[in-house]
């Protein structure tokens, strides 16, 4: 008999490694990996290049005017073993990393109406299962029934660390104190949000990853997996 596939919801702080964790467990399953983030992000990118989003400040009343504009679609790039973001046709995955993005992202995520309108579309790429989907509220909102559901977490520094690694690697000028500042100041705007703030789901279990390999962190999924799959 073919097995169940399930929904894999993974909510948790900011740079803590979900997209990673999340898109190893995709591939070790064939499941489809989803990052929720990179479409606040694409909003946010669009935003910030067509005027809504003026020296950090972001103009709620433009973002949802132009949300109609905003065309967002993901596409499978076998090199990367990820799919790939697309706005209005345009491949933006280069280009929604940045720390400006990284710094009006979660005021735009605050608004209503982009929430309303990416959790319809992530309902209806996870609504057949056999997805792995990783954000801030998708254990809560998106996918409350979600049959696996993980909370991940690390310690802020060691974050920031992984992230300006990550950043300066790809030639990005940033300084570690930018990066903490800003992962810090993210996990707090996302965690008081009026709409969807990020919090553990009841029944998720707690992943913190401060000091732990990604093959550990494979071990340990393995055994909730399979856990849930016997029950
Ligand atoms: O996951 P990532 O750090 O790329 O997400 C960027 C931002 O998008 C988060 O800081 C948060 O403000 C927002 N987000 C959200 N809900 C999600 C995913 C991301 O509000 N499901």
């Amino acid at each position: 008999m073919d097995k169940k596939r399930i929904i894999i919801a993974i909510d948790g702080h900011s740079s803590c490694g979900k997209s990673t964790f999340a898109k190893a467990i995709a591939a070790r399953l064939g499941y489809i990996f989803i990052d929720t983030g990179a479409m606040y992000r694409a909003v946010t990118l669009y935003a910030l290049e067509n005027g809504a989003i003026v020296n950090g400040i972001v103009d709620e009343e433009r973002v949802e005017a132009m949300l109609g504009d905003i065309d967002i679609d993901f596409r499978f790039n076998a090199e990367r073993g990820a799919s790939d973001i697309y706005v209005n046709g345009d491949l933006v995955e280069g280009k929604i990393r940045t720390i400006e993005v990284s710094n009006c992202v979660s005021p735009v995520s605050s608004i209503g109406a982009v929430r309303h309108k990416l959790v319809a579309i992530q309902q209806q790429m996870g609504r057949k299962g056999g997805v792995v989907m990783d954000g801030r509220d998708i254990g809560t909102v998106v996918f409350p029934d979600a049959e696996l559901k993980i909370y991940m977490t690390a310690d802020a520094m060691v974050r920031a660390e992984r992230r300006f690694k990550e950043l300066t690697a790809k030639g990005d000028n940033v300084t570690l104190e930018q990066i903490y500042d800003n992962v810090v100041s993210r996990d707090k705007a996302d965690m008081t949000r009026a709409i969807s703030p990020l919090r553990k789901a009841e029944d998720a279990i707690v992943l913190d990853n401060s000091h732990m390999s990604v093959e550990e962190q494979m071990t340990w999924f393995d055994e909730q997996y399979r856990r849930v799959m016997e029950a």
